[in-house]
């Protein structure tokens, strides 16, 4: 039995429950996860927890994809590669559309979106034909037909069409891209990048006033391997720890990731006391104009931080670069054996700055080329 007095306290009470339970936030609940891309903002901040007041994981590039998963309030919980934390909505737009079936219906969506860094469109539906025109990453065309092989027939300037193949990007029924989340839009999308620390392990290159080689070229590989992939580049590493690694090994994970281009990072020694600077080396002839680009690209960013010099760019026989397929350079950051060098190219600020002209020399290398 209930007095009248409890009564009124009980209806009180449920009363307060039926409150407090209007009042808890609700649970979102996402049939699917969304993908949004960063915009209005260079670097939105990836934190632990929905408010400003939380910690920041990561900050993220202009037009790099995330995949929403929940909402609390304006904030967003989203998957960015690896990586989960919170990010204010208000500097997201949606990107995704649905991805069409073209091989199980007729229905084979309104767009193409491109999703390699370069792909040819041409006369027919043929890789031999003739080439028209050189599609980007990130381009998207109308689709106006399929051929039999799967080809898709675009219109690639207005009036203008051709075909291209449907094995490097993603079809689409809104317009607008649909690319995994952590994608970053950038002048190296879509390029494959092997980034080589040279030496490791059991053979620590050169030494000198305590400092090994194989150290200081494992920081600058990391260092690169960061910057490359702020400008859209999928890196592939030859090592990441202190690892001994041979030669033949080097070249066959470059091999295997088909990489568009390959930079070893070394650091020199000379028994002559005049010799300075930086110094980038090709051995192949397909290698001399791209090595030229990265070691012009260096001396603006180079120069900012440091003295140290440019030496030059230059044909050696080298293993690495003879051996593989694949453009590359292997680039020496500077003289170890001169302490004042020393000093100045084992610094993160020297590193960035070597990084930053690697990458801007990659970059306008494939632009051209
Ligand atoms: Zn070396």
């Amino acid at each position: 039995m209930i007095h009248k007095k409890n009564y009124l306290l009980l209806l009180l009470l449920s009363f307060v429950l039926i409150l407090s339970s209007l009042a808890v936030p609700q649970i979102q609940v996402e049939a699917a996860s969304v993908n949004y891309k960063v915009v209005n903002t260079n670097s939105l901040n990836l934190r632990t927890g929905a408010g400003v007041q939380y910690k920041i994981i990561a900050k993220l590039k202009k037009n790099t994809v995330v995949t929403q998963t929940s909402k609390k309030g304006k904030w967003f919980k989203v998957k960015v590669g690896s990586k989960t934390g919170y990010v204010s909505s208000s500097y997201l737009k949606k990107v995704v559309a649905q991805v069409s079936q073209p091989s199980t219906n007729k229905n084979i969506g309104k767009f193409y979106s491109v999703s390699v860094a370069s792909l040819n469109i041409r006369s027919t539906s043929s890789a031999t034909s003739t080439k028209l025109a050189v599609a980007r990453f990130g381009d998207q065309f109308t689709i106006k037909a399929q051929a039999a092989n799967g080809w898709y027939k675009v219109e690639y300037s207005p009036g203008k069409f051709g075909w291209i193949s449907n094995n490097y990007g993603y079809t689409t029924v809104k317009k607008d891209n649909v690319y995994p989340a952590g994608t970053i839009f950038g002048p190296l999308s879509g390029r494959i990048i092997t980034v080589d620390a040279g030496h490791g392990g059991s053979q620590a290159g050169a030494q000198y006033f305590g400092v090994k080689e194989k150290d200081l070229n494992l920081k600058a590989a990391k260092t690169l391997q960061k910057e490359l992939v702020k400008n859209g580049a999928k890196v592939v590493m030859t090592r990441t720890t202190d690892q001994t690694l041979t030669l033949e090994k080097r070249v066959s994970i470059s091999k295997a990731a088909k990489s568009d281009a390959f930079i070893s990072v070394h650091h020199n020694v000379s028994n002559k006391k005049s010799e300075k600077g930086y110094l980038a080396l090709y051995t192949k002839q397909s290698e001399k104009t791209f090595t030229n680009y990265l070691f012009k690209a260096l001396h603006k960013p180079v120069g900012a931080v440091s003295d140290v010099p440019a030496e030059q760019y230059r044909y050696q026989n080298l293993f690495v670069l003879r051996e593989s397929p694949i453009i590359g350079t292997l680039m020496e950051y500077g003289y170890m054996n001169l302490k004042n060098e020393l000093n100045a190219i084992n610094t993160n600020s020297y590193r960035q700055a070597m990084a930053v002209g690697i990458s801007a020399g990659v970059a306008n290398y494939f632009k051209k080329y």
